[in-house]
Formats: C-alpha cells, structure tokens, sequence
C-alpha cells in the first residue's frame, strides 16, 4: 500500500485472507484508497473493474477459505498492458508449488507465518519482486515504516525454510488423500481442493501449481450445526486459526478467520456458515482419516 497515494485505485479477489479484506477497508479506505472486490476468477470481471485510477491488483490464488484459482498468466498480461502492478497473495502455494513471478506477476506476498515458518511460532511477512523499481521503493519504505523484522523471528523463518520443499510433499500428499477421504463420505456435502478432478478449476490449477497444497475446505451436510459438532468432536485436528504448520488445524472461517467479512458479503461469494477449513499437517495420514471419519460419525 506504500507503493500508493490518496485517490489510487485497487482491485482485489473477493474471496480474500479476512485480516486482507480488514486492512483495506477499514484502514486504507479512510488514507482515501479505493478498493474493488472482485471475482477474479474471471479476467473479464477484473478487466471490467480496471479503471484510470487503477494502480494496483491484489490477486489472492488459491483463495481462502474457498481455494479458487485465479489464472495468473491472464492477470500479469492484463495488468501489464494497463501499466497495473499485479500483486499475487502466494501464501497458500508457496514458492514449491507455484511462482507467480515467472508467469509475470510483479510482486508476490507471503505470510512467513503460515508454510514457510511451519511450526506456528512466528508472526511474518515478506516481499518479492524482481521489478528493481518496486525493489527500491518498497526497502525504502520498509526502513522508513518500521516493518523490519526482528533478528529472532528473522531465524525462526529461515529454520523455516530448510525443510520446507519436504513439509510441502507431505501436507500435498495428506493434503489429496483427506480431500479424497473426505468426498467419498456419505455425511459430506462438498470438498473443495484444488487437484480433485471435482475442482471446477482443476485443469488451470494444475497449469500453474505443481501440487493442490495442504489446505481443504469441507461443507457437511447439516450446515453450521454438524460443522459445530465436527469441530468439537475432532481430537487430532486441533480447532485454531492459521495455518501451514506441522500439525493438523480445524476451523470455522464464519466464525473465526473471516468474521470481519459482513454476512451478506460472505453468502455473496458463496461462504456458507458451515464450511469448514482444513489445514492438514504433517501426521499419519491414518491418524487424520481416523479422526476425521469419528468426528463424522453419528
Ligand atoms: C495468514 C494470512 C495472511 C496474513 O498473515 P499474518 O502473518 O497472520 O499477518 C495473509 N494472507 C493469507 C492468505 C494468509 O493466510
């Protein structure tokens, strides 16, 4: 946002990170920044909201909590052409499963809190670009705001990172295994994971993610009610926010992670209060599917 002035304009994906949503309407709004919430699983819907204040794009991809897929090769040649910085959020994917850069995105964001920390121990965020103008602007930016990390937390990430490519394999492959688990349950109504074959997205999901991550969302049938009881009778899947940590997280995005998302905002881009995300970690895949068909069982 640095990278802006009052009366800058921004398009973002509707079905965004709650604590994004948050920040851009109740504080950048008021610095006099104009935000679009769009679909932009459809380039022409984000083509359409491109105006001659638009400066910036934030494309979150796969989304959270409904993991759609924008088509990054669409919005970099859009953006592009249009003279718009194109920001892609990467924290679900991470840099193992998909680099936005090399498809012509200008900025890419991580939280280092979620994958690339892994261990749930540490708050962060980075910045990557191979634009040296972004570069220049935004270090100096960084120094000047104050948003340095801290020596410890700094070491937390890199530690991080270290294992980083294996953790991915891993919360893949349980990733797949659960969302598959999970769709051939008779008390679900829909999972939703980018590499199913179901994913109405799944063939673009895998022209530009080598893998479908680690992160599931689940409707059961029932609604809010069964999701409720789910999520209390869990027992190796603990009931937290966040996500991409080793161990195996459960929450309630209506409730928890996207509460500041207004209701009707939420039905619009079809949330439903019963859908439950996953973030499936490092366990045995036998101890999730255990878990998860018990917290299923009537
Ligand atoms: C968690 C998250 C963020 C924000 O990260 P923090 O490190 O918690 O501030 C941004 N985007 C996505 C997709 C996230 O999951």
């Amino acid at each position: 946002m640095t990278l802006l002035k009052s009366g800058d304009h921004v398009v973002c994906t509707d079905d965004c990170y709650g604590g994004t949503y948050r920040i851009f309407t109740k504080i950048f709004q008021e610095y006099g920044i104009d935000f679009t919430f769009v679909d932009t699983r459809d380039p022409d819907a984000l083509a359409a909201a491109l105006g001659p204040r638009t400066r910036l794009a934030w494309i979150e991809t796969p989304s959270n909590p409904l993991l759609k897929i924008v088509d990054l090769r669409a919005v970099a040649a859009l953006c592009a052409a249009r003279g718009v910085i194109s920001v892609v959020d990467n924290t679900f994917a991470t840099p193992c499963l998909q680099r936005p850069l090399e498809l012509g995105i200008d900025l890419v964001a991580h939280s280092t809190t979620k994958y690339l920390g892994g261990h749930s121990d540490v708050v962060g965020g980075a910045l990557v670009t191979a634009r040296e103008d972004l570069h220049a602007r935004l270090r100096f930016a960084q120094n000047a705001v104050g948003a340095v990390p801290g020596p410890f937390d700094a070491w937390l990430v890199l530690r991080g990172l270290k294992t980083l490519p294996v953790r991915m394999e891993r919360h893949c492959e349980n990733g797949l295994a659960v969302a598959r688990f999970l769709e051939s349950h008779p008390r679900v109504e829909r999972v939703i994971y980018p590499f199913l074959p179901s994913h109405p997205q799944a063939a673009l999901a895998r022209s530009q993610m080598s893998a479908g991550g680690g992160m599931v969302s689940v409707e059961l049938q029932g609604g809010l009610a069964a999701a409720d009881r789910f999520l209390r009778r869990l027992k190796v899947f603990t009931l937290a926010e966040s996500l991409g940590g080793v161990e195996s997280l459960a929450e309630s995005p209506a409730i928890m992670t996207h509460a500041s998302v207004p209701a009707a905002i939420r039905a619009a881009n079809g949330l439903a209060d019963g859908l439950v995300r996953l973030s499936v970690g490092l366990e045995h895949i036998d101890d999730l599917r255990t878990d998860l068909d018990q917290a299923l069982t009537p």
